[in-house]
């Protein structure tokens, strides 16, 4: 039986593993989707 091993990191806000973490500099521990909504509440 083989591990599964998520790549990437772990979004701060709702636990997706994605490699997209930190691709937004104003929000470098949330994933994309994360990030734009922060952008929305701020
Ligand atoms: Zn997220």
């Amino acid at each position: 039986m083989k591990v599964i091993v998520a790549e990437g990191e772990k979004c701060e806000r709702c636990w997706n593993v994605t490699p997209l973490v930190g691709l937004d500099a104003d929000h470098p521990t949330l994933c994309p989707r994360c990030a734009a909504v922060m952008k929305k509440l701020s």
